[in-house]
């Protein structure tokens, strides 16, 4: 007989409520191990005794074989002497767990999609099948500890059948919370916009009806979608028209990756990230030759897709749809709706149907967007699937709240080495998504156990976020400049400390000056930076209208480049504004009426796009820049235009004048807009790698962190990796968290918690 031996197992991380203690106790039977499992407030323990071999297999299983939604943060393990137990058991939570890591929203498990569609399984076609490995966590979680009571699945009791599955360690539904059946969980219903229910199967009929060119509201997980058949035109015509959406592209669920590859180009990575737990919507270029309503993503190259992570999903597009459109339920600007009464009002007016239910959702969560860059993440969005799951940080903090920016609003709480990002929660400017920054904060202070004593918001002084810090009357504030919070969200991510040289290439930021910056070169760290080069600023003519019309840039550059003979160039756009309105864009360009100064990367691409006559008006944020990116891609061109780079004080500035002067000569000479636009692409990341290379020769820093919403353009990321690697530098860019505002407040938590921390 061989030597027995006993070890005790700490393992931390998301291993509560995902299943883990009877996961263990099974691995523990199939090796003849002996002993026992619980939660603990320093994650879950185990006692594990028997040979060396059987021991060793165990552990290694531990980790390999953990269950889907569990992740490892830390495993420990020590000797200690054997007790000869008998069984494996399970005992009982020790008092309060402590701080339990919530887990995000899961997909449907394999061994759930399978009962599913078997006639002979008692959740046979039921919406609402889950088990420990898979379904809803965090949007149905009210409070904490993770039990049923604090889950909006409270009011319904378990059957009998149900009760044995919950309390059997055996059974891969042993304490699985949200657990239910058709005898005594949520009923699904299909209503008119009068509440009255359709006779039939409700999921039957909603998928005739929606063939049939019908728009319906669809309950989801985190919130309402508006689902119309993606292949037909009068109904994709039909939802935009009442949505009030002219051109933002809508996302698309396909049934699975078979049906995905009909209508979009996906790679390997591409397609592990679309079925991955998570479900994000991932950005697949188009098929030239797909079925898919042209309507979906007008002027667009891509397609948002994403694959059924709900069992209802599921139901619905199965054998029946090549594609669904199914976009966030709401108005346009206005927050995805998710209570039932409220969704009923606010969506009368654009879904015909809706396809609803009794289990309320408590947390709202929009779907995640990300596109991939070198084989990782490129989020646009990150909500649902990932919150709110932690980031480790490279530096302790104390408690920190950190409320974001404004028109991307997340916020952050982090403490010790762990900081966690909300949800999406929109742009704040309006009313009702600016009181769910209030409801988020709150919701997960509470889930997180996390009492911050310090309050992180961004530098702009009339920032609603700002306001909300500012009601934290008794609590520290620390306010972060916008590129700064940039710089050290990517430093976070990416586990640096220390000083580095930040490129943050963004839209609209308020500068230490009080001008509007955006193409920043700053040099520093979680301690403060230094602007150490940007863009020539020019006038923003209008201030936010400027946004909004993108020609009024290509005015601003025409004039800073040409001065007042602008509007005699040969350039047909310039032919439709009138003589009493050139005289007005004049003035102000020459007098800076209501001009502020802006240095940003994202207008100087607005005003490329509208120089070159691609689009001078948008109708929503980043679209002329997206379709820059988009024409860019047509061409393989290395050329590049000229630029300067000027020193004054100190502080470096990158001169495009003369690169305008020639994209107008280009213009006039008939140059195909595709060479154009990536010839402008490559020439913003060799002016980043040259004036970094400057700074190098300076400060001998060789770190360089990509930050700002313009490193969502994956070309130009990819060029000024590019042209930074070619130079010997190491360049960071972001893979955990969004490079726009979205992930402003992990910067801003960082740099405020570094603060306090040393007492500053
Ligand atoms: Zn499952
Ligand atoms: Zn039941
Ligand atoms: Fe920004």
């Amino acid at each position: 007989m061989t030597d027995v031996r006993r070890i005790r197992i700490t393992i931390e991380g998301i291993v509560q409520g995902v299943g883990f203690r009877p996961f263990v106790f099974r691995l523990a039977e199939r090796h003849g191990i002996t002993g026992w499992v619980k939660n603990t407030t320093a994650g879950v323990v185990m006692e594990a005794e028997g040979d060396a071999p059987r021991l060793d297999s165990f552990v290694a299983d531990l980790e390999g074989e953990a269950p889907p939604l569990a992740v490892i943060a830390s495993v420990v393990t020590g000797e200690i002497s054997p007790k000869g137990d008998t069984a494996f058991t399970i005992l009982d939570s020790e008092g309060s767990t402590g701080p339990v890591r919530v887990a995000p929203d899961g997909d449907v498990c394999p061994d759930c999609l399978r009962e599913l569609f078997d006639p002979a399984d008692r959740r046979y076609r039921y919406p609402f099948i889950t088990c420990t490995n898979c379904g809803p966590r965090y949007s149905l979680i009210t409070a904490i500890p993770y039990d049923r009571p604090n889950t909006t699945m409270a009011p319904f009791p378990l059957c009998a059948a149900c009760r044995a599955e919950y309390e059997d360690p055996r059974d891969r539904r042993f304490h699985a919370q949200p657990l239910a059946c058709p005898a005594c969980g949520p009923r699904l219903r299909l209503v008119d916009a009068d509440d009255r229910e359709l006779p039939g199967d409700p999921v039957e009929t909603a998928r005739a009806l929606l063939s049939e060119g019908k728009i319906l509201a669809v309950k989801g997980v985190g919130g309402y979608h508006l689902a119309a058949d993606a292949l037909n035109d009068a109904a994709v015509r039909e939802l935009r028209r009442r949505k009030a959406r002219d051109e933002k592209p809508f996302a698309l669920m396909a049934p699975d990756l078979a049906a995905v590859r009909i209508f979009a180009l996906s790679d390997a990575v591409e397609e592990r990230l679309l079925a991955g737990p998570e479900h994000p919507i991932v950005l697949l270029r188009k098929r030239p030759d797909n079925p898919v309503s042209p309507l979906v993503a007008p002027s667009n190259g891509y397609f948002g897709t994403m694959l059924p992570y709900a069992p209802l999903h599921h139901l619905l597009l199965r054998d029946r749809f090549t594609g669904l459109v199914m976009t966030s339920g709401n108005l346009s600007d206005e927050p995805i709706a998710y209570r039932d009464a409220e969704a009923r009002e606010r969506l009368a007016a654009i879904a015909d149907f809706f396809l609803v239910h009794d289990r309320e959702i408590h947390t709202r969560a929009d779907d995640s967007v990300i596109r991939v860059f070198r084989g990782n993440p490129l989020f646009l969005r990150r909500s649902r699937g990932y919150v709110p799951r932690e980031v480790r940080l490279p530096v302790e903090v104390p408690g920190v709240l950190a409320v974001g920016a404004e028109l991307k609003g997340t916020v952050c709480l982090a403490r010790g080495d762990r900081a966690v990002m909300s949800q999406h929660i929109g742009d704040l400017k309006n009313a009702a998504t600016f009181a769910s920054l209030a409801e988020t904060t709150a919701h997960l202070q509470g889930l997180l156990e996390i009492t911050p004593a310090v309050v992180a918001h961004d530098l702009h002084p009339d920032y609603l976020s700002t306001a909300f810090a500012e009601g934290f009357g008794e609590l520290r504030r620390v306010a972060v400049q916008h590129h700064h919070a940039h710089l050290a969200s990517c430093m976070a991510e990416n586990g640096l400390d220390g000083q580095v040289i930040g490129v943050i290439f963004d839209g609209t930021g308020y500068g230490t000056d009080g001008t509007v910056w955006g193409g920043e070169f700053l040099v520093g760290g979680y301690d403060g930076c230094r602007r150490a080069g940007h863009f020539r600023q020019v006038p923003l003519p209008g201030g936010d209208a400027a946004v909004k019309e993108p020609f009024r840039m290509a005015l601003a550059h025409l004039h800073d480049a040409f001065g007042a003979g602008l509007f005699d160039l040969p350039l047909p756009w310039l032919g439709e504004i009138d003589g009493g309105e050139r005289k007005l864009y004049l003035q102000m360009l020459e007098r800076r009426i209501n001009s502020p100064l802006t240095s940003s990367c994202g207008r100087l691409f607005d005003a490329v796009a509208a120089l070159m006559g691609l689009r001078g008006r948008v109708s929503y944020e980043g679209q002329a820049a997206m379709e820059l990116e988009a024409l860019a891609e047509g061409s393989g061109t290395m050329f590049a235009y000229p630029f300067a780079i000027v020193r004054r004080t100190g502080v470096a500035e990158i001169d495009f004048r003369l690169m305008v002067r020639a994209l107008v000569e280009d213009l006039v000479a008939g140059r195909p807009g595709a060479e154009m636009a990536r010839g402008f692409h490559n020439t913003i990341a060799l002016a980043a790698a040259d004036l970094c290379s400057e700074i190098r020769a300076l400060d001998g820093l060789d770190r360089v962190v990509l930050s700002g919403g313009v490193f969502q353009n994956k070309l130009l990321t990819e060029g000024v990796v590019q042209a930074l690697s070619d130079g010997g530098f190491h360049v960071y860019t972001h893979r955990l968290v969004p490079p726009n505002d979205g992930g402003l407040a992990l910067g801003q938590a960082v740099v405020a918690g570094y603060a306090a921390r040393k007492g500053e």
